[in-house]
């Protein structure tokens, strides 16, 4: 696959270092509350699964997948909850679990939605951040990388379904 990568942006131990780092922090500041990993899917699928590990706390792990109306180019800005599940998070300290921020649309929904059903808490930590593309303000509490504003993928991230395997993040080669 080696051959559709442009570049290597993040190597597999730079992002051992980063969930062992956010892990570190997440063990101490959630001791004794009611911790929910809320993964969304799919691109947060490696990285929650790495995170979760290392976290040392009772925890519980739930997962939503979320719909953006649009194209690849183009978001409306309406998201919406898919398969008509919405995690039970009332009086529970919700952790989200992100691949990516980028016009935080996505996450502000979120975490709307969850303070309206009745979450204790709800804080966010994300592997990687574009800031510069941010249209919706998100506050971020646990911050793997900050990258500048190119299209990623690997680790979760894909580009049409694919390269969500790859075990570091890099530029996709686009054909000429
Ligand atoms: P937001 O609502 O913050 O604009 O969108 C976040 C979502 O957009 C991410 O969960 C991810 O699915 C997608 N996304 C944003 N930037 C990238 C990128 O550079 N690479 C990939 N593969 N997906 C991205």
């Amino acid at each position: 696959m080696a051959e559709h990568i442009e570049s290597v942006m993040i190597t597999t131990e730079q992002i051992k270092e980063a969930v062992s780092r956010i892990a570190k922090q997440v063990t101490e500041d959630y001791k004794g509350k009611d911790l929910v990993l809320l993964t969304v899917l799919k691109g947060s699928l490696p990285f929650a699964a790495d995170l979760m590990r290392e976290i040392d706390l009772p925890l519980t792990v739930d997962f939503v997948r979320l719909s953006s109306y649009g194209n690849l180019s183009y978001s409306s800005g309406k998201v919406t909850m898919r398969d008509g599940y919405f995690p039970p998070v009332e009086g529970k300290d919700v952790l989200v679990v992100e691949d990516i921020i980028d016009t935080g649309l996505t996450l502000s929904y979120l975490s709307e939605e969850m303070m309206n059903k009745g979450a204790a808490s709800v804080k966010i930590c994300t592997l990687l951040n574009k800031a510069a593309r941010r249209e919706k303000p998100v506050k971020v509490d646990y911050l793997g990388f900050e990258i500048e504003n190119e299209f990623v993928i690997g680790y979760g991230l894909d580009y049409d379904e694919r390269y969500r395997n790859l075990p570091y993040i890099g530029i996709l080669k686009l054909d000429d």
